[in-house]
């Protein structure tokens, strides 16, 4: 299986017909079919462990506020994915990740996934962001996780490469700042240096800017902790939206 990286942003994206929708929208349909999805987004986030969800039907969270009313009338009926969801416990060995049945699927999973999956018949469960550990230790959580591709699990980041809601400049240009963090981990990403990746919240202006917290950049560090040489990768919708989200995805297939 594939593994992506999508850049989420504006959960409207879930309903709006734009280019980054439309985008998930055909990736979706050329990917093949999944046996089961793995979602790690930037809104499940715990602190000191993991907690993979196992429930059999995971609710749809509508975790934002002050939208439009059509947008917390969307569901995303998709069945979860028990059984996967406990190969995952089973194949960690770095940290100790706990079965969850309180969660369901956040709005970093399912406003992309109603998109890209809209028959909504493939199994998925997220798996949460521990914020406790480095972005280093993140990307070995993943490396280990590289065994669920071989068994058909589509194994999906969602977040954003630079990501400031309080910089947000509605009809503005984007910020030198973010193009500029972008861009770095942009060669990063095309230099296939995981490592890189996992060091670029480094402290620097552009850092620190782009991520004032860690939350949405971690997640593209699962698709590059499960990648090998032989997958070839491609850049997706890269652009940006309200002058300080990176909505950059990434496909390595
Ligand atoms: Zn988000």
């Amino acid at each position: 299986m594939p593994a992506l990286f999508v850049g989420h942003g504006n959960p409207m994206n879930a309903i709006d017909d734009n280019a980054y929708s439309r985008a998930w929208a055909q990736l979706g349909a050329a990917l093949p079919k999944p046996q089961a999805i793995l979602c790690v987004s930037a809104h499940w986030t715990t602190e000191g462990g993991s907690l993979a969800h196992i429930g059999a039907r995971p609710k749809t969270i509508h975790d934002f506020g002050g939208f439009p009313r059509e947008l917390y009338l969307q569901q995303y009926p998709a069945p979860g994915a028990p059984e996967a969801a406990r190969a995952t416990i089973d194949l960690v060995r770095s940290t100790h990740i706990e079965p969850d049945e309180a969660w369901g699927l956040d709005h970093g999973a399912w406003s992309v996934l109603i998109r890209m999956f809209p028959a909504a018949d493939t199994p998925v469960f997220q798996l949460s962001l521990d914020l406790g550990r480095s972005p280093a230790a993140h990307l070995d959580l993943a490396r280990e996780l590289k065994p669920l591709r071989e068994r058909g699990v589509l194994i999906v980041g969602s977040g954003n490469l630079v990501h400031n809601l309080g910089a947000l400049n509605p009809g503005g240009a984007p910020y030198d700042w973010a193009q500029a963090f972008d861009a770095a981990v942009a060669a990063r990403i095309a230099a296939r240096d995981a490592k890189g990746v996992a060091q670029a919240l480094d402290g620097s202006r552009e850092a620190r800017l782009s991520h004032p917290t860690a939350e949405h950049f971690l997640p593209a560090l699962y698709p590059l902790g499960v990648a090998d040489e032989n997958d070839e990768l491609g850049f997706f919708a890269e652009s940006f939206d309200l002058g300080s989200i990176s909505m950059r995805s990434f496909l390595l297939s």
